[in-house]
């Protein structure tokens, strides 16, 4: 079986005698690789090669940066049918829904190879007799991401594309259930002519992730992955004095109005609950219907779909749903359908007990879907990152934004109406950071940037876009004077001012 290598200073290497785990076929139940897991040493030696690599990146013109973005995107595009491939090996998700993830994650690249406009300071002439003044954004020099399996190309795409356009030298710690992907990822970055060491990935677990928390040499953490763990990696980050941006699990709410197109919603949602076997971040969760004629009308129209959803392998044509990603997750997923029935929810649609013929290993779950789910329930409260699809019945929209503000998450939400005002008022008062109005999955494109509240995101600035080229930079204000003919002043022992 291969191990995969780590990408240390430019070398792809596979180190002997180190712990390791295996990497799984999510549709066959088949081991299909290891991953080395990295102690301590080897993701200090990652830091050391980012370390000796930042200077002299962080002099390259930020031009000749964005032009290696511009190989790199191409490579991607050209390497794309690999990376899917890959994706769907180790995820589960269908070929087409990889090919998704791969294109949103390009549209960073792309935003990242504007970083000469994007790094443009502020410059103020004049801000005292001869005196100007500017701010100017400097890289912060050795960075790190660590990232979800759930997607496995896009989220490492979301943090060093910009991160290494602006000049820092990052390392990538990947999510060891699926890996190749990401380190496929790297691999062309480099080829399209990043330096050795400008960009490393260590494979690893809690070990590798507790080195880069910790090493004082790492100044900034980017993480994406399940609250826990991101509260986790906040406090310990910034206890040892980085940036750390951590962004976490969620529970999406869609509101359906009684005038909402009745359709289309099902329709959206149905895409934005299942897709992925559910396992997205931004995955709608929750149907919260207003009205008790909209909630039989919707748990009607979504019952006869999710009963319709075809599921297999992610290989196979016209698949809407793979399997899940590991054996645990399936049975931690199952366990929480048997306690919504247990807590009294009502199953509509049950999808326990699928067998996809000539896939019997593979960690197959059918479509499920509850009706009556009250918000003291397991169901209600916790993300369970499965195709679980909870309806909530409420009497008016007022009463499901409490719900949704009241909930620990605030990631993503959507409202299906046709009432503008309503709309308006909706996407002004929600205490969520992502918000759709009939557009169920309000994923920001790469020039805006991605967050959500509450329990979401610890930290100050979201993933991505603008708010990626600041978390990856820090402001320098430079006050400079030029005296003609020498010093004219004596010394100024008030606080200087235009007075
Ligand atoms: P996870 O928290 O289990 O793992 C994420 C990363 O943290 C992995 O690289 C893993 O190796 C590492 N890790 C796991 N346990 C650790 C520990 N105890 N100490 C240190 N590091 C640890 O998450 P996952 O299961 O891979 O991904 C699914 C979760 O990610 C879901 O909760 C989902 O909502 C969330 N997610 C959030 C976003 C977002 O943008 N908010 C995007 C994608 C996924």
């Amino acid at each position: 079986m291969t191990l995969l290598p780590h990408l240390i200073g430019g070398k792809a290497d596979a180190p002997a005698g180190t712990r390791s785990a295996d990497i799984v076929n999510p549709a066959t139940g088949e081991t299909v690789g290891r991953v080395p897991l990295a102690g301590r040493a080897t993701v200090e030696e990652a830091i050391a090669a980012a370390e000796a690599a930042f200077p002299a990146w962080r002099a390259t013109p930020p031009a000749r940066r964005a032009r290696v973005m511009f190989r790199f995107r191409q490579l991607l595009e050209d390497n794309a049918d690999r990376i899917c491939e890959a994706i769907t090996r180790e995820h589960g998700k269908t070929l087409e829904d990889a090919r998704g993830e791969l294109t949103r994650g390009i549209e960073n690249v792309e935003y990242a190879c504007g970083i000469a406009d994007l790094l443009k300071g502020e410059h103020s002439k004049n801000v005292g007799p001869g005196i100007d003044s500017w701010s100017e954004f400097q890289p912060l020099g050795v960075v790190a991401g660590i990232t979800p399996f759930n997607f496995p190309a896009m989220v490492p795409l979301w943090m060093f594309p910009v991160a290494v356009a602006c000049g820092n030298s990052f390392i990538l710690k990947p999510s060891e259930r699926d890996p190749s992907a990401s380190l496929l990822v790297a691999q062309l970055a480099q080829e399209a002519g990043l330096p050795p060491g400008v960009l490393n990935v260590v494979h690893g677990d809690k070990e590798a992730v507790d080195t880069l928390l910790t090493d004082p040499r790492v100044q900034a953490v980017s993480f994406v992955g399940s609250t826990p763990v991101a509260e986790y990696v906040y406090a310990t980050g910034t206890a040892h004095g980085k940036r750390v941006q951590a962004l976490g699990g969620a529970k999406n709410h869609a509101i359906v109005m009684p005038d909402a197109d009745l359709d289309n919603a099902v329709s959206a949602i149905m895409g934005a609950a299942y897709g992925s076997c559910g396992e997205r971040c931004m995955a709608i969760s929750v149907v919260v219907a207003v009205g008790g004629e909209t909630a039989d009308r919707v748990v009607a129209k979504l019952a006869e779909q999710v009963r319709a959803l075809t599921v297999g392998a992610g290989t196979g044509a016209g698949c809407d749903m793979g399997p899940l990603v590991t054996r645990a997750h399936f049975e931690k997923v199952k366990g929480y359908v048997d306690q919504g029935v247990a807590e009294g929810a009502e199953l509509v649609v049950d999808g326990r007990g699928l067998v996809v013929p000539g896939h019997e290993g593979g960690f197959f779950l059918g479509g499920c879907l509850f009706d009556r789910v009250t918000p003291d329930m397991t169901v209600y409260r916790e993300e369970i990152f499965g195709p679980v699809l909870c309806v909530v019945r409420v009497a008016t929209m007022q009463e499901g934004m409490d719900l949704i503000d009241a909930h620990e998450y605030g990631n993503g939400t959507c409202l299906f109406t046709r009432d503008g005002e309503a709309a308006r008022y909706f996407t002004d008062a929600i205490k969520v950071g992502m918000v759709g109005v009939n557009v169920p999955l309000p994923v920001p494109v790469s020039y805006h940037s991605f967050g959500g509240w509450k329990r979401s995101l610890f930290g100050d600035l979201a993933a991505y876009g603008p708010d990626g080229v600041r978390f990856y930079t820090r402001r320098k204000t430079i006050t400079q004077r030029w005296p003609a003919g020498g010093v004219r002043e004596g010394a100024q022992f008030s606080f200087p001012s235009m007075k």
